[in-house]
């Protein structure tokens, strides 16, 4: 058949529909929610990105903004046959225009039926978060440290900032009130597992526990020994939620299920990034990104053949989670709570009085 666009570079081949055949197909449930996903316009995009920061940061040459529509047509290829919807967010960075896409988000939202993330910026006044958690759909918000302050250089600028530094108290004051969603993407160069990162999430949790507080990418947990410093300390804390994003770490997968179960854990795709074709390599605290399209950090390339088996990054996490949980012992109940159930439960009470 066909090779089918998906967004980006990204295409969808027979490759994957044959992955698709042979691991998901029979596996995956009838109905999902993605959880952590990105669209957005190109005319939200306020800053262009030089030749030096696609070879900054790997990402900034994957971050094509995915409009809606784009957004509709790659869940129907990708997840064939499936009821789909999704927990949506722009993109949060000041290259991009925040008010003008958390306006485009809500009415795309509306539009398709989804739930939206605003984006917010650190030094917005709680009445400005109070005013975007009642346009309809939003559910709660998506902060980031790199909305602290702008860098051209560097994404990382604010890296080692607090918590507390980009989702302020008199937010979390009204996030708390009216039992929001915080999709939080930690900061710190040692990730989940620092100090601070643990400090301040047991003190969220204490002092707003109405919050629907959701650490993405399982706490950036994408080698197992970021995964255990991060996760095996939280993993008595009930009532926090973990997006399993951007994870393709069966390890990961395994141990995340092991110490926090799947009520904890949502599926999320963390796309347009994982359209990304290719496989991931582990090597201790660090990982290689395999993939077969010449971007500027793809500097070692595997043989031809080995390429020509490649499948989409989003479908190789899928597998990943799938692996973890035959692993673990975890049956049919638990893939249907991470892949649809959990994220549909809490999307029935966040942003409302009850
Ligand atoms: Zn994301």
């Amino acid at each position: 058949m066909t090779d089918i666009p998906l967004s980006h570079v990204f295409t969808y081949t027979d490759v994957d529909r044959a992955y698709w055949a042979e691991h998901l197909e029979d596996w995956m449930p009838a109905r999902l929610v993605d959880a952590h996903v990105h669209f957005m316009d190109d005319r939200y995009r306020i800053e262009t990105i030089t030749e030096a920061m696609r070879r900054q940061y790997w990402v900034n040459e994957l971050v094509a903004a995915q409009p809606a529509e784009t957004l509709a047509h790659c869940y129907r290829t990708v997840y064939p046959g499936r009821a789909v919807t999704c927990v949506g967010m722009g993109f949060a960075g000041l290259g991009w225009e925040t008010e003008g896409g958390n306006a485009y988000v809500i009415e795309q939202a509306r539009r398709y039926g989804w739930r939206a993330l605003a984006v917010v910026r650190p030094t917005w006044v709680a009445e400005q978060v109070a005013w975007l958690l009642d346009q309809p759909g939003v559910i709660g918000v998506k902060p980031y440290y790199s909305l602290i302050g702008w860098d051209r250089d560097t994404r990382d600028r604010y890296l080692e900032a607090s918590i507390f530094d980009f989702l302020p108290h008199h937010q979390l004051e009204v996030l708390n009130d009216r039992r929001a969603w915080v999709t939080l993407h930690v900061p710190k160069a040692d990730r989940l597992g620092h100090p601070d990162n643990l400090r301040e999430i047991r003190e969220i949790r204490r002092r707003y526990p109405r919050i629907i507080l959701v650490i993405a990418h399982l706490g950036r947990s994408y080698t197992l020994p970021h995964a255990e410093e991060g996760l095996l300390p939280l993993a008595d804390e009930e009532g926090l939620y973990f997006d399993n994003s951007a994870v393709l770490n069966p390890a990961v997968h395994a141990l995340a299920l092991r110490a926090l179960g799947p009520s904890r854990i949502l599926y999320g795709t963390d796309n347009p990034v994982f359209y990304l074709r290719g496989r991931r390599q582990w090597h201790g605290r660090t990982y290689v990104n395999r993939t077969s399209y010449p971007f500027y950090f793809n500097r070692e390339r595997e043989a031809p053949e080995i390429e020509a088996t490649y499948t989409l990054y989003m479908y190789e996490a899928l597998k990943a989670l799938k692996d973890a949980c035959a692993a673990v012992g975890v049956g049919r109940a638990g893939v249907e709570a991470m892949l649809h159930d959990n994220a549909a439960r809490l999307l029935r009470t966040a942003n409302t009085q009850e």
